[in-house]
Order: structure tokens, then sequence, then C-alpha cells
């Protein structure tokens, strides 16, 4: 058995039921994602439009892609015909965008709100407030070419496991409450989308049911 194929194997027999693998194949070639395919996996995400683009275009039709990385409002067109899920939605302003694409192709896409709850500082995501500001607001009830389907988030970029989890912690508490709420009536928002190599363990125990995983199957990336 290759690698890739017995750290899926790995990966998915460890799986609640109902949780889901995102095999994170960017910068990886697609000889490993046909390896990855072979052991059963359907379920890729990748971070950059022009790579997707290519591989979208080569590997076999029911794989379904997930973006996962920051999506600039510019590249929506281009993924919109066929992306399973977009998981970084991070304004309100992408995701009017990506209904506008969807629209455009008679399709409904799949969306994740990306909350920010790491101690860095970034440029990108929700703040938990601003979460539920939009919650509340309620355009995305008439945006009919998205379906917003949970939370996305990434935690700090730290060896410290505790710190990780109160972060995956308040995400999902944030879920919990936003699903009783403003989504209460929305039984396709269900998902919570945290987890990478290193700290998807930590992740499950916080309510994740996407998992984005990339080193740990198909090695370290080169840039
Ligand atoms: C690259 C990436 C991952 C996978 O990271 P690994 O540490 O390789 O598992 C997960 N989520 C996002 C948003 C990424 O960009």
């Amino acid at each position: 058995m290759s690698h890739i194929e017995e750290e899926i194997r790995n990966i998915t027999s460890s799986l609640p039921q109902g949780v889901r693998l995102v095999a994170v194949s960017k910068f990886h070639p697609e000889s490993s994602i046909e390896e990855a395919y072979a052991a059963g996996q359907r379920i890729f995400g990748e971070s950059h439009v022009q790579e997707l683009q290519r591989k979208q275009g080569h590997l076999p039709k029911d794989i379904e892609w997930h973006f996962i990385g920051h999506l600039q409002t510019n590249k929506v067109k281009y993924i919109a015909p066929y992306v399973a899920m977009i998981h970084a939605v991070d304004s309100m302003k992408l995701l009017r965008e990506i209904d506008k694409q969807a629209a455009k192709c008679g399709r409904t896409i799949p969306c994740l709100w990306e909350v920010h709850v790491a101690r860095e500082e970034t440029k990108y995501g929700f703040t938990p407030d601003e979460c539920r500001a939009a919650a509340e607001e309620g355009e995305w009830k008439r945006l009919e070419h998205i379906r917003l389907c949970g939370l996305m988030c990434m935690a700090s970029n730290t060896e410290d496991l505790a710190q990780v989890r109160s972060e995956f912690h308040l995400a999902r508490m944030l879920f919990n409450e936003l699903k009783a709420g403003a989504f209460a009536g929305a039984p396709y928002f269900k998902e919570c989308s945290w987890g990478m190599s290193h700290d998807y363990p930590v992740a499950l125990e916080e309510g994740s049911t996407l998992i984005r995983v990339g080193s740990k199957i198909f090695g370290e990336r080169v840039y």
C-alpha cells in the first residue's frame, strides 16, 4: 500500500459518523490525487484558482472540489460551474458574487462563513460578532444561489494544543448559537470545517464535521 493510500485509510477509518475528510492537495501533483482517488477519496481541497482549474480539467469528474483558500471576488466566475463547496467566505461582498456567478450557471453553491477565532492578526474572516450580525441581518436568506452550510475556521499556528482547542471551542459555541438562532429553520446549516494535519484530532473533539488534511497525507508541500 502506498503512503498516500495508507494515510487515507488510517484517517477515514478513525472519523466519527458523519465527519468527512477533505484531502488538501494544493501544490501536489495530479498523480498524488490519482493515488488518493484510487484509495476511495473523492473530496479534495485546493486554494488557488488556476491550479484548481488545471486539475479539475484533467481529473475524474466525480471528484468534489472544495475551495478552501482566500478567494478573490474577480475569480469566482472560473470555479462557479463546478466547485462543490467554498469554505472561506470572508465577506458579504464575496457571498454576493458567488450567488451571482452560481445563478449564471444555474447552480446553488454550498458555502461556509470563515470566522476569525485565532489569536493571530489576519485580514480574513468575520469576527464572531460580525458573524452574529450578518446572520441576524438575513441577507444570506435572500441569496437564492448560495446555501450557507456552516462555519470554517483556522486555529492559531502554534504547538500549544490547549490554545488551539479553545479557539475551535469558540467556533463550535458560535455555530451552536447560530444554529439555534438565525439558522434554526435551515437544516443544511450543519458543517463545521476545522482541523488540519497537526490539530485535527482536537478539532474532532470540538465538533468538526469536515477536516482539511494535507501534508499528513501527501507529504510536505514544495512551493
Ligand atoms: C493548506 C491548508 C490546509 C491543510 O494544511 P496541512 O497542515 O497540510 O494539513 C487546511 N486548511 C487550509 C485553509 C489550508 O490552506
